[in-house]
């Protein structure tokens, strides 16, 4: 979701921003007129994140998914020295796996930890780096199974890299204790097509000669995103969703928020007999809240299910389905869902089980 005040001013802004006369869809990117859009989205998102001045913020394309190939090439791509690095990874989901089979194509990977024992249904407990790992990394909010980590694991000097796509800016996060943070924009700061990175100064430069100059950090930090033509519309766009955020009272603000709304979730799927939260109670996500139906054999519980989807639809709740890989339910109450919808969700749940009785 994107606040609804935003697309409303995005709305009236289409056709003029800023008194330009041209749409942030038009702008020439070294424009004297889209430089304060793309300064001005910078500037909040190091003031909601608190992203010390050693770290650079990048703004990308390719998605997160292109970070699991930027992150092992940028960080320990370069085997001159003889034989390739180690990475160590900690498996806990569909993403985090991803980013372990992209990376295994340039490191060698060490799954210092897995959850897939109990279908990723908690975060492991992360054992110490060992001498050699390059750096450690971690998904921090599992999307599609509802996990996130309470706090970053403490990898002392070996540089701590984590993928916070479906979690950044939902509540407050140590940027200090991590080399590299990266997000897709489309959970929690604005539309699809843009990637943020926040990365500690000393990472840059390490990329091996090879390295395309479109995947090279330093590149883009040192001409502060502009390398190339940048996904100027939703930078335009992600500036607006901070200043919707800085708004509503800032990230503290939001995070009050985002935890009342998973507690009204959680604690409704905890007195229901019909539905069962899978994921182990202190590693529940406050973005991805999973479900599923906790009666009956496989064959009722997925009849269950499409009831469910079908009758919430009619309700205008839709998106609840669970991610394709895992089945179940599923409701992603990122930043902009109120907490109204949320309410209007744990009330339809109630209704469909006591209609079921
Ligand atoms: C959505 C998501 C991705 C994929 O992002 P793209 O922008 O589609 O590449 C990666 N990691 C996490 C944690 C996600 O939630």
């Amino acid at each position: 979701m994107l606040p609804l005040e935003v697309l409303e001013q995005a709305a009236a802004e289409m056709p003029d921003v800023n008194g330009t006369g041209q749409s942030a869809m038009e702008m020439s990117h070294r424009s004297a007129d889209f430089l304060p859009i793309i300064e001005k989205t910078e500037r909040l998102l190091r003031e909601i994140l608190t992203i010390p001045d050693n770290y650079s913020v990048l703004f990308l394309q390719g998605g997160a998914v292109l970070q699991f190939a930027m992150v092992p090439i940028n960080l320990a791509g370069d085997s001159s020295g003889g034989g390739r690095k180690t990475a160590a990874y900690v498996d806990s989901g569909v993403w985090a796996s991803k980013a372990i089979d992209e990376a295994g194509k340039y490191v060698n990977v060490r799954v210092a930890a897995s959850s897939k024992d109990k279908n990723y249904s908690y975060i492991p407990p992360a054992p110490p780096p060992e001498a050699g790992d390059a750096y450690y990394y971690i998904c921090y909010n599992n999307t599609i199974f509802g996990t996130r980590w309470q706090s970053p694991p403490d990898t002392g000097e070996v540089p701590l890299v984590a993928d916070i796509s479906s979690c950044i800016a939902s509540e407050p996060l140590d940027v200090s204790r991590f080399a590299l943070l990266f997000a897709g924009a489309q959970k929690n700061l604005g539309p699809a097509g843009c990637t943020v990175v926040i990365i500690r100064n000393d990472l840059l430069g390490a990329a091996p000669p090879w390295t395309p100059a479109m995947l090279r950090y330093d590149i883009h930090a040192k001409e502060k995103s502009l390398y190339n033509t940048p996904p100027c519309y939703c930078i335009y766009m992600m500036g607006l969703v901070l200043e919707w955020i800085q708004g509503m009272g800032g990230i503290d603000a939001i995070a009050g928020r985002n935890q009342r709304k998973a507690a009204l979730l959680y604690d409704c799927l905890d007195a229901s007999r019909l539905f069962r939260p899978p994921v182990e109670k202190p590693h529940r996500s406050l973005m991805n809240v999973t479900f599923v139906v906790n009666e009956g054999d496989a064959v009722r519980r997925a009849a269950l299910e499409q009831r469910f989807l079908s009758e919430a639809a009619v309700q205008g709740m839709v998106n609840l389905a669970g991610h394709r890989l895992v089945g179940g339910l599923r409701a992603s109450i990122y930043n902009a869902m109120p907490e109204e919808g949320v309410k209007s969700l744990v009330s339809f749940i109630e209704k469909f089980e006591k209609d079921l009785r």
